[in-house]
């Protein structure tokens, strides 16, 4: 499988180094990026505990290092400007295995964060996080 993506759209966003997407996550990633055959842009990757605070992310956010897993980070944005889009990535992630969803205006969050609950919508929320 290619891989269509560069390390640096994954890094955490307040330059402190961490860039620790799980693999397997990206593997999908990249299979997604496949079925849509168009390019993804990744809003977010990894979040240190510093900067998923800044951004208002949950305690347990999938976007953090799993301290308790693999200390790998788990969950991505991908940015989405149509419902339509939307729609299409999430049946796309959906088919890929991805159960945990976050929806917003300007991106569809996915995580393979499985030990995490679901619905995603019931246990997390994200307030405030810049868009890019
Ligand atoms: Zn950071």
């Amino acid at each position: 499988m290619k891989d269509y993506f560069s390390e640096e759209p994954f890094a955490c966003r307040d330059g402190c180094g961490l860039n620790a997407l799980d693999p397997a996550l990206r593997s999908i990633l990249n299979q997604g990026r496949e079925k849509f055959g168009r390019p993804l842009v990744i809003n977010c990757g990894c979040r240190c505990k510093k900067y998923n605070a800044a951004v208002g992310g949950a305690d347990h956010s999938a976007h953090l290092p799993a301290e308790k897993v693999d200390n790998l980070c788990h969950g991505c944005d991908i940015k989405v400007l149509s419902d339509i889009t939307r729609a299409i990535l999430h049946k796309i992630f959906c088919d890929l295995g991805i159960r945990r969803f976050e929806v917003s205006n300007k991106h569809l969050h996915i995580d393979n964060a499985t030990w995490l609950p679901r619905p995603i919508l019931a246990s997390v929320t994200f307030k405030g996080v810049p868009e890019t």
